[in-house]
């Protein structure tokens, strides 16, 4: 592994960081104008092949534009991971050359944006519990059930919807399907109120006597969990990178502070503080190795479950540390609601739980070791 980053990727880094401070707006509401500028750059499917509409840029590159985003706005950054990992490779991993040819170039271009419907209440972590249902019906099947937490819930064109055709059969019962947002019996309900990432949308989705034709079937029947979770690694450095992108806002936050208050008072800073700076940014460059070697591995093609969750859990968890004591060195205007540092907070909170909570990933991680 290189441990810097080649002329071509830094001088991406520099776009994307370019892009995000002139670009990106932190506002409170869903970041339309973000994506739409995103969608004109060409960053919606930076991985995906040009063939396809996408960048054909490499896995690297795209974790760090979705770093670059997220220190600047961490719910625009969400939901193009989301959109990109699991909302538009699952069908390019698994779908027909006929299910390509309709929905992947509206998807890579970012015209459709993308969704991952899996969790339902009772199966989290443990999502081959899901109970949704899927049964065969003519040629086709209807769908019952109930999906939370779903980014981008009311705003996706496309979802990938988790089911059971049988749920004597376990995770072997599991199917995935592509679900148009238009189809009657499908109904996202209102965004959830979320401590952090409030910019997307996280809500209910329910599906109510929802036929779905068999050519919308993503894969054979029974190969759901399989495709759910050959997904979850990419998804999870893309949280990671998320994270990284938080931390980072946190410790550059914490430091300009310090250095304007210097400035003004003419008062060293003490060395406590600058200890937990100096700490918070080692962990930081450990993370950013972390994150990118996740990246590198999963580009090389080779299987990268404990590299994605070793990222995920060690930046995520960094995120909320870095967040927390950029609170701690900058005093009250800091803990402020609204404030910057208390955004960086709660948003990093909610990257320790999705796309696998970071105890599952010590999970992963520990199976890996010991298999
Ligand atoms: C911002 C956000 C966006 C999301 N977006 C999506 C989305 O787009 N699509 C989607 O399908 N889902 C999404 N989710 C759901 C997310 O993936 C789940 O919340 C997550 O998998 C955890 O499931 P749970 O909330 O049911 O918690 P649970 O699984 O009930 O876990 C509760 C606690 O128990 C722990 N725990 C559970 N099992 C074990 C175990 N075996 N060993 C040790 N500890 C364990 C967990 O770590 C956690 O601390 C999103 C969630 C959030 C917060």
């Amino acid at each position: 592994m290189n441990f810097v980053l080649s002329d071509y990727h830094r001088s991406r880094k520099e776009e994307f960081r370019c892009f995000a401070e002139k670009e990106v707006d932190r506002g409170d509401h869903f970041p339309a104008d973000n994506l739409r500028k995103a969608v004109q750059n060409g960053y919606m499917g930076l991985p995906l092949p040009p063939e396809w509409g996408g960048g054909g840029e490499d896995f690297l590159t795209y974790t760090i534009l979705i770093e670059e985003l997220s220190r600047v706005c961490a719910s625009t950054g969400a939901i193009i991971a989301v959109h990109t990992s699991v909302g538009t490779f699952p069908l390019y991993y698994f779908g027909t050359e006929e299910q390509k040819k309709h929905y992947l170039p509206g998807l890579a271009r970012g015209e459709l944006l993308g969704a991952f419907a899996l969790t339902e209440s009772g199966a989290g972590s443990d999502a081959a519990a899901l109970t949704t249902s899927a049964v065969r019906s003519g040629d086709g099947y209807i769908l019952n059930g109930c999906k939370l937490f779903i980014t981008s819930g009311g705003q996706a064109d496309i979802y990938t919807v988790f089911a059971t055709v049988d749920r004597s059969l376990g995770h072997r019962g599991i199917t995935a399907f592509l679900v148009e947002k238009d189809t009657p019996g499908l109904i996202p309900g209102k965004p959830e109120k979320k401590m952090g990432l409030n910019r997307s949308n996280t809500t209910e989705l329910r599906l109510e006597d929802l036929y779905i034709p068999a050519s919308n079937r993503l894969g054979e029947e029974g190969s759901g969990f399989k495709i759910a979770m050959s997904l979850l690694d990419g998804g999870r450095i893309g949280i990671a990178a998320q994270a990284l992108g938080l931390a980072q806002a946190a410790v550059d936050y914490g430091t300009a502070f310090l250095k304007q208050r210097e400035e003004e008072t003419g008062r060293k800073t003490d060395q406590y503080a600058a200890f937990e700076l100096a700490d918070l940014s080692t962990r930081l460059e450990a993370a950013r190795l972390l994150v990118y070697r996740a990246a590198l591995v999963k580009e090389s093609g080779r299987k990268c479950s404990k590299e994605a969750s070793m990222a995920k859990y060690y930046t995520t968890d960094l995120a909320v540390a870095a967040a927390t004591r950029c609170i701690d060195l900058c005093g009250f205007p800091a803990a402020e609601a609204g404030s910057l540092p208390a955004g960086y907070f709660c948003d990093a909170k909610a990257t320790q739980i999705y796309e696998g909570t970071n105890q599952i990933q010590r999970l992963v991680v520990a199976r890996e070791l010991l298999q």
